[in-house]
């Protein structure tokens, strides 16, 4: 497959610069894409645009099964995509396979594309309206970008653009420079089963990204606040929507009734997993005062059980991956050295590796807000634990923060759990879990504040997204004339103020004119 896939998507202009893609953990070339030039760009965003009519016209059904045809095809080449996924970043293979869940995403839209697309009929407001027909159509954008980060090359393409495709629209999508190997490949998956001409992908750093904003109708975009500041920006030039999902700062807060070993251990996943590259990673921990000692002595202990490395041979003999650039390596060692130098004290890891773009699995304590490992997003494999006098103090220090992405609350009573879930300031929230709420497709996956204006998933909104609304007003019945029409006249005026009166007011005083 990859060899195929790679000799049909191989650059047709030969000239073109290429990105070349090395292997974070070992510094091996992995392969290279050509850097679509700008005109390319804009020729590709038109042949989308050509196809999409079709597209939409074939019906929910018929689009559904094109999406279920290429599902297939990403399940029956699943391990080398995943492969590519693990070479292009630097995961763990257990790490890398989770990116196959996306699937199920999939599945979620294509059962419920066509319950969700479908024109929905209002009731008409007030008994002047009372004689219409109200509909609410859903009609595609009929071109959208997908714009993703190098942190999960298959997955979030994927979540973004299967209801994107189901709805009815051409799909541009722009993969990270960084990991574009294993994007590249599934979208081949969907010329190879023969589907129609409405998925393309282009590569290149931010200059493409740009001048795919230029050319699209709406932005699904996932990276930095910095970048989705710009995107803004570009987007609001053009009056075009975007949905933003950018950084977090996920707090946990751990209350001194939860399970213990059950937060420590979710921690460690939810802190750890992926390298810490998720948006809705465990950034940062509140504990309360009284199971602050057993809690930082057991994450210490469950870390130092951590086994890290990139197991090529795909045996699951490691846990933490790489980093997958530099550029974040950098961010995360930042962070804990200033933390280390504010007074903060590393009780594992606080390290890079000597070979490889590793950054071991670290916990920090004697940390406060005047650190960056605390307010900025660190995105990477550290875990900050604070001890807080109770959880009040922790929910005033979660929502300290310019994030409102994700957060987690741990306790063993129901109630408290729901009370404190509803004063953190973020979109979602886990009780007794970590960043599985994503998975949840009924649920929205909202960022408040610098997290980014925009949502994805969250029932029938994570589709209808991709729809410009059409509200449809018919007459059940038609009167020759409407009351108002011209011309006016006293008599008319004053039957017209008296109907008004009669409908509006909710007093006979007012009722009668009185
Ligand atoms: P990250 O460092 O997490 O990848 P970025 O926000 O820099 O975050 O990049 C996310 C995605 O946005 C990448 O695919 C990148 O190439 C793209 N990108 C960068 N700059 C722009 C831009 N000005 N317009 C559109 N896309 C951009």
């Amino acid at each position: 497959m990859q060899q195929d896939s790679e000799a049909s998507m191989a650059p047709i202009d030969q000239e073109a610069p290429a990105i070349v893609v090395t292997c974070p953990a070992t510094g091996e070339m992995v392969g290279s894409v050509p850097v679509t030039r700008r005109a390319e760009v804009d020729a590709v965003a038109a042949r989308l645009r050509a196809g999409q009519p079709a597209w939409q016209a074939m019906g929910v059904d018929a689009r559904a099964g094109w999406v279920a045809k290429w599902r297939d095809w990403i399940l029956d080449h699943a391990d080398e995509l995943v492969g590519l996924v693990q070479r292009e970043s630097g995961k763990s293979w257990g790490d890398a396979n989770i990116e196959t869940m996306a699937t199920d995403v999939v599945n979620y839209w294509i059962e419920h594309a066509a319950a969700f697309l479908a024109d929905e009929h209002v009731r008409p407001a007030g008994p002047a309206n009372i004689a219409k027909r109200l509909t609410i159509c859903y009609e595609p954008y009929p071109l959208v970008a997908v714009i993703t980060p190098w942190n999960y090359p298959l997955a979030m393409p994927l979540s973004d653009i299967a209801p994107a495709l189901l709805a009815g629209c051409a799909v541009l999508s722009k993969p990270s420079e960084v990991t574009p190997l294993a994007w590249r490949a599934a979208a081949f998956g969907w010329k190879q089963i023969g589907a129609p001409d409405v998925l393309d992908v282009v590569f290149g750093a931010g200059d493409i990204g740009s001048a795919v904003t230029d050319v699209v109708d709406y932005v699904m975009f996932t990276g930095s606040v910095n970048t989705g500041r710009r995107v803004a920006v570009a987007a609001a030039q053009r009056l075009i929507p975007c949905s933003l999902e950018l950084g977090g700062k996920d707090a946990m807060i751990v209350c001194a009734d939860a399970d213990i070993d059950r937060a420590v251990d979710g921690a460690a996943w939810a802190g750890f997993f992926n390298a810490g590259q998720t948006c809705v990673s465990v950034e940062r921990v509140y504990v309360e005062e009284p199971v602050y000692d057993e809690f930082v002595e057991k994450l210490v202990a469950k870390t130092a059980t951590l086994r890290q490395g990139m197991d090529a041979g795909h045996d699951y003999s490691c846990d933490v991956g790489a980093m997958a650039n530099e550029a974040q390596l950098t961010v995360v060692a930042g962070h804990v050295d200033d933390a280390v130098s504010k007074g903060a004290k590393v009780l594992i890891g606080g390290k890079a590796r000597a070979a490889g773009l590793f950054y071991e699995p670290t916990v920090l304590v004697d940390v406060d807000h005047d650190m960056d490992c605390m307010r900025a997003e660190t995105f990477g494999p550290t875990l900050p634990v604070m001890k807080v006098r109770d959880a009040l103090e922790a929910i005033t220090k979660a929502n300290d923060s310019n994030y409102g992405l994700s957060g987690s609350v741990w306790t063993r009573d129901k109630s408290k759990g729901m009370a404190l879930a509803k004063l953190m300031n973020t979109g979602s929230v886990n009780i007794n879990n970590a960043i599985l709420s994503v998975f949840q497709y009924p649920l929205p996956m909202q960022g408040w504040k610098d997290s980014g204006p925009g949502s994805r998933a969250g029932g029938a909104h994570g589709i209808r997204k991709y729809c410009r609304t059409k509200g449809i007003a018919a007459d059940r019945v038609a009167m020759k004339r409407e009351p108002f029409w011209y011309p006016h006249t006293p008599r008319k005026g004053r039957i017209m103020s008296a109907v008004a009166r009669l409908l509006q007011a909710r007093d006979w005083r007012r009722r009668l004119g009185r």
